[in-house]
């Protein structure tokens, strides 16, 4: 049996941020994350779009994007190993959120409460989004927000940049699967490990994206957290279009420009929830295209080059995440997971908010009090209003 301050179960972007703001916090801090595939051959983050942005309603979701979006920005330097700078290939290209008629209201609450935080999002009328996107066909649609400092990376790279550094500050990474986690009536002991090692922590954290239902059923918390299937394409024109922000529209269309080409998608909010990593590769002709072809007519010829699958870490009470202890149960369980589609641009900031309740025993920071557990446990939902 070895022992650690903390243990984190699950090596993703969650697990090896929430690492490496401990260690900011307390270099002193002994840290180990248990990871089975440092290939991360099915994990969310390397199958993830990229996508960065302000564009919430939640004042907190909000704020976690002030912090972690300039924080991916300057990952150069902020995730640099021995002066060697980190490479996320950060692009500022900005998102847009489009609506119909019957969204305008929500979507003009929402900018009114990001501008209020601060965030620079410009209001477009029909007129002005033709004029800045003349290539779209504004048919159904009657407003956006054009949020232009907000942008998308290599979710690879910030992973792997994450890991890193992690590592370099001393972080222990250990290539095993966690296969159950020791506890008793107040507090998590520890983890055991399908090698048949166990590990002794004051800490535990679940961070298993779309596994960590499974490592909370082993100290009996209830975690609506599901592996919800979604695909991403990658798909060329031959005919010119001016340069994109990323857009999302109501119908859950999202796309954004990528080298040559686009990379996007449509999440079909009615798949089945599950561990399917089956690829459909009818969906883009079916679904996708007839969307993009609608909207932006330049995609009429699009080609779709490359289709992959990846898990949401789906939270199905409200499609936000899970950021805490199992406060008044077992204080010394935390779970950050449930980022239903945001958990790349969060990373940052629920990494460092993790951090804060273990090293000070509360967020410093920002006040996730709202996406604690608390609110799974009293069944009292916390959704996003009109951002999809
Ligand atoms: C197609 C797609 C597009 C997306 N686009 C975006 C986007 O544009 N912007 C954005 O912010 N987010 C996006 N996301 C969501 C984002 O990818 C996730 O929210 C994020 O990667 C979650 O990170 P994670 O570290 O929690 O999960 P993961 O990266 O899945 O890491 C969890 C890790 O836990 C490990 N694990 C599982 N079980 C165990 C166990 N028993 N013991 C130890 N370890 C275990 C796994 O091996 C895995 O490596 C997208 C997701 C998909 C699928």
């Amino acid at each position: 049996m070895t022992r650690h301050d903390v243990a984190i179960v699950g090596g993703g972007i969650m697990g090896s941020a929430v690492a490496c703001f401990l260690k900011r916090l307390s270099r002193a801090c002994d840290v180990v994350v248990i990871e089975p595939d440092r290939t991360y051959a099915f994990a969310s983050t390397p199958r993830a779009s990229g996508g960065a942005r302000r564009q919430f309603s939640c004042p907190e979701n909000i704020a976690m994007s002030t912090f972690s979006i300039p924080f991916i920005e300057r990952a150069g330097e902020e995730l640099a190993v021995d002066g060697e700078p980190a490479h996320v290939d950060w692009r500022q290209g900005g998102y847009l959120f489009i609506v119909g008629p019957g969204h305008v209201d929500i979507l003009r609450a929402n900018a009114d409460v990001q501008q209020a935080h601060g965030v620079l999002a410009d209001w477009l009328d029909a007129d002005g989004l033709h004029a800045r996107f003349p290539s779209m066909n504004l048919d159904g649609i009657a407003a956006g927000v054009h949020t232009p400092e907000d942008g998308w990376c290599d979710p690879s790279g910030l992973l792997q940049a994450f890991r890193r550094k992690a590592r370099s500050l001393g972080v222990a990474y250990r290539d095993d699967r966690v296969v159950g986690v020791d506890h008793d009536a107040r507090a998590a002991r520890g983890v055991r490990l399908q090698s048949g090692a166990s590990i002794a922590a004051d800490h535990v954290v679940n961070a298993a994206g779309a596994w960590a239902k499974e490592i909370a059923a082993m100290v009996g918390m209830p975690l609506p957290v599901e592996p919800l299937r979604r695909f991403e394409h990658y798909f060329e024109t031959p005919n010119a279009i001016e340069p994109l922000p990323y857009v999302k529209d109501m119908a859950r269309l999202a796309f954004r420009p990528e080298g040559r080409g686009y990379s996007g998608g449509l999440v079909d909010r009615d798949e089945a929830r599950g561990f399917n990593f089956d690829v459909d590769h009818g969906w883009f002709e079916r679904v996708v295209w007839p969307a993009l072809a609608h909207r932006f007519p330049a995609f009429e010829a699009c080609r779709c080059e490359r289709t992959w699958s990846g898990l949401y870490e789906q939270n199905e009470l409200d499609g936000n995440p899970v950021i805490g202890n199992w406060a008044g149960r077992l204080d010394n369980f935390h779970v950050v997971a449930g980022f239903s589609g945001h958990g790349m641009m969060h990373a940052p900031a629920a990494g460092r908010a993790i951090a804060e309740l273990i090293v000070h025993g509360r967020f410093e920071t920002i006040d996730l009090a709202r996406l604690s557990y608390r609110r799974i446990a009293d069944n009292a939902p916390y959704p996003e209003r009109g951002i999809v």
